[in-house]
């Protein structure tokens, strides 16, 4: 074990809209559970719901609370078993949020990321959900969410693997085939890895739909097709950047009513639209499309096995973690952080805090 201190720095969520850096005790690593040391934590659109409380009783149970899912650190002291699985100290890691039962029938075919015993104490957490996250110094995760980062990836960039992984996983749940042409909804740090994702599973065209215009220059920077949903109807400008014909796929990472309305008009026939976004509102789906063009509408939720898939892809430089950190930041700056990442002037896309 390494020297660790018994307490810790870290940002507690007290109240809806009320966060504050206290000294807390350091967390201890159960059976199967490693401590680490967070080196780098990003910001995602969850933790800026889930400190608005948008989500009472459920993300988190309860407050006080620590938030915070996507970080990458380094192992510094472990609990009963978990060397067994091959794991030491010093070992670099980035880290994941499902930490599923393993046993119920979604988790013995792999997708975890269903568990059937969601939520359900002694049985599944959520690290940064529904349990204690890695806003701090320190985190304790079991080792079914953490996975060896290679030395090629500094722990910034570690700390992009979990929305990295996400991305992949909506490009597979999408089916983008060779020569696909995809429209992505939504530019920010999914958008554009899902871009990325596209990219790698073969799709020949790339379209962006971003009405933010640093985030849409964004995108053109990093060489996707661009369109400015704002400028007309965004449907019929792709229907003409498609000769009339639609996408072959539509990857959803806005999460709004009309931009799901948006991804299911502007499908080919026979097309696909995979959803990661998640409205706050129902949404009005026309069926008699969906039905008679044969069109697929399928949710996606985190990842399910895409972590160690993404590493080498985010070694080779297919998937472009490190161009989305826009913004570098102390654990004592996360106020001011979070309103960077809820101003659309600020250009965020994201943003790094070193605890
Ligand atoms: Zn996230
Ligand atoms: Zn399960």
């Amino acid at each position: 074990m390494r020297d660790v201190s018994p307490t810790m720095k870290a940002l507690v969520v007290l109240a809806p809209n009320r966060v504050e850096i206290q000294e807390v005790a350091t967390p201890t690593p159960g059976p199967n559970e490693v401590l680490a040391r967070v080196h780098a934590v990003s910001i995602c659109g969850t933790d800026v719901h889930l400190v608005r409380g948008d989500y009472p009783g459920f993300w988190p149970l309860s407050f006080p609370f620590i938030p915070g899912h996507e970080w990458a650190g380094e192992i510094v002291a472990m609990g009963p078993g978990a060397d067994l699985y091959g794991w030491k100290i010093g070992d670099r890691v980035s880290g994941t949020s499902h930490d599923a039962c393993g046993f119920c029938q979604k988790c013995v075919e792999g997708h975890y990321n269903l568990c059937e015993n969601y939520g359900k104490p002694g049985l599944h957490k959520q690290y940064g959900h529904n349990y204690q996250g890695a806003d701090a110094t320190y985190v304790v995760q079991g080792v079914k969410t953490i996975f060896a980062l290679p030395d090629g990836i500094s722990y910034e960039d570690g700390a992009i693997i979990d929305p990295a992984s996400i991305a992949l996983h909506v490009a597979n749940r999408g089916g983008v085939a060779p020569g696909d042409t995809v429209a992505i909804t939504g530019g920010g740090a999914i958008g554009l890895l899902s871009g990325d994702a596209a990219l790698i599973r073969g799709a020949s065209r790339v379209i962006v739909l971003e009405p933010n215009d640093r985030r849409r220059a964004k995108a053109a920077e990093l060489g996707f097709e661009t369109l400015d949903p704002r400028a007309g109807d965004p449907v019929e400008a792709v229907r003409a950047l498609t000769g009339g014909l639609g996408v072959d796929v539509v990857l959803e990472c806005a999460g709004v009513p009309v931009t799901v309305q948006w991804a299911l008009g502007m499908l080919r026939r026979g097309g696909r639209c995979a959803a990661v976004g998640i409205p706050t509102v129902g949404v009005e789906i026309p069926m008699q499309r969906l039905v008679l063009d044969e069109i697929e509408l399928v949710g996606c939720r985190a990842s399910a096995g895409e972590m160690r898939r993404v590493m080498p892809l985010v070694e080779q430089g297919r998937m472009r973690v490190h161009d989305m950190i826009t913004h570098r930041l102390s654990l004592s700056e996360y106020e001011g952080a979070l309103a960077t990442f809820n101003d659309p002037t600020s250009g965020a896309i994201k943003i790094v805090i070193v605890p």
